[in-house]
């Protein structure tokens, strides 16, 4: 079966080496993809934005089936264009993907689904939202309802900072992704991140992770995409797992259903280790970056096979995804700069070193060029990972690849996995 990837990072580079090893796989593509993709697929210029001439190029390569990374073209509706034209499509419609498009809906629905998860409200205006915080007090969180790159949310310690907060959604810096608000209850825990593939109707586990946001040592400095994670998460037990399946993410899936807009493909739980139990933060609606790492590291699974039980209907008629019971872990190197500007162009060398006692290097943001040198395009630009028997052992490994590699205009954090190793060590 032909399949054509979208997407260009580091999670793309791991879900491209992971088809690839499938017997099912025949000529994988990925649009617009990256050099490390680009070992295991055929780069193509494709915009997934420009629906027609995405259809147009399966139509003309035969794809069996799509598998969309990225959150931005399920949420702009490209699996509904795929499906209407014949198309078999891994990732959720438009309607579904609302999951992860608006924080909003997600409350309402947890609301009548009795899901657990913050208290909160929703408001549309500036005064509205003003008022809303007096029935919370601090601390409390303020969320743009769209997408904003992770950074409408505010985690406010005070009263003047919730304000501050709201004042900032409504004076349209995050545009429509602004107009509406949600106002929560700060939650304690733990956080995990907690995956499971579904068809609609079938639900199954997927697999845990904890990743590490902000850029500084320690979990300090302004947040990131992601610097690091580490798979399975100790901290969300088999007991944990079997609850959040139970009381959050089947729910969720059945009533998506019921309301007409049947969720498939990987739904991505943000959860909450509270005292009462898991809670919902929130859900996206494709795999995590860099969590997707670490799960395909793991994964012994034929990864096609499953998506295209899920892109087909029938997750309930094949073996549940099997993971291996060791730890991956992986290091971001991101260029100088990250996440403000990144300097760009930055020579990369060692790579291959690297991988020489079985870690992977996967590729976010960088360039091949004529002369067959790889330099960094983007902020992230390379996932160092490793898997071992403990995360301590992991951590070790994937520290070893980091070292073989020269990026001289790049910094990683040297503490990924830090609250799991300093327990393994107690
Ligand atoms: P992401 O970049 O992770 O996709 P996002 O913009 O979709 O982020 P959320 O995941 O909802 O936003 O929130 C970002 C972070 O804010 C969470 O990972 C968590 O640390 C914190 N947070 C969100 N909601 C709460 C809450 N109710 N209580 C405490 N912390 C919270």
């Amino acid at each position: 079966m032909n399949i054509l990837l979208l997407g260009s990072g580091g999670r793309e580079h791991a879900l491209a080496w992971k088809l690839a090893q499938s017997p099912l796989c025949g000529t994988l593509y990925a649009a617009p993809g990256n050099p490390g993709i680009g070992e295991h697929a055929t780069c193509v210029a494709l915009d997934a934005t420009d629906h027609a001439a995405v259809i147009a190029f399966c139509e003309a390569q035969a794809i069996g089936l799509v598998v969309i990374g990225p959150e931005a073209p399920l949420v702009d509706g490209l699996a509904d264009s795929l499906r209407g034209a014949g198309v078999s499509v891994f990732g959720p419609s438009r309607g579904a993907a609302r999951l992860e498009g608006s924080k909003g809906f997600t409350k309402d629905l947890c609301e009548r689904a009795g899901i657990p998860t913050a208290a909160y409200v929703r408001v549309c205006n500036e005064a509205d939202g003003l008022s809303a915080l007096e029935g919370f007090g601090a601390p409390v969180v303020i969320k743009a309802d769209g997408l904003a790159a992770g950074k409408g949310v505010t985690v406010a310690m005070s009263m003047a900072e919730a304000q501050e907060a709201v004042r900032e959604i409504f004076s349209g810096r995050f545009g429509e992704a602004g107009a509406e608000a949600v106002i929560e209850e700060f939650l304690t825990g733990e956080e995990a991140s907690f995956f499971a593939l579904t068809d609609g109707s079938t639900i199954v586990p997927f697999g845990s992770a904890q990743d590490h946001k902000r850029v500084g040592e320690g979990d300090t400095g302004p947040n990131t995409g992601g610097m690091g994670a580490y798979s399975p998460a100790p901290v969300l037990t088999a007991a944990l797992e079997g609850e959040a399946m139970a009381r959050i993410l089947t729910p969720t899936v059945r009533a998506m259903a019921n309301e007409g807009s049947s969720y498939s493909g990987v739904l991505y739980a943000g959860l909450m280790l509270t005292r009462e139990g898991p809670k919902l933060i929130e859900y996206n609606c494709r795999f995590g970056d860099p969590e997707c790492q670490v799960l395909m590291m793991r994964l012994e699974s034929d990864l096609v096979e499953l998506l295209v039980a899920c892109a087909q209907n029938r997750l309930g008629s094949i073996q549940p995804p099997r993971f291996s019971p060791e730890v991956a872990l992986t290091v971001v190197m991101a260029a100088n700069g990250y996440p403000g500007t990144p300097e760009k162009g930055g020579r990369i060398d060692g790579i291959p070193a690297a991988q020489a006692d079985g870690a992977k290097v996967f590729h976010a943001g960088t360039a091949l060029g004529i002369d067959g040198v790889l330099t960094a395009t983007g902020g992230r630009v390379l996932n160092v990972t490793a898997t071992g028997a403990s995360v301590g052992e992991a951590q070790a490994k994937a520290y070893a690849a980091v070292d073989a590699i020269a990026f001289l205009t790049g910094f990683c954090r040297r503490d990924i996995g830090w609250r799991e190793v300093a327990r393994e060590q107690a």
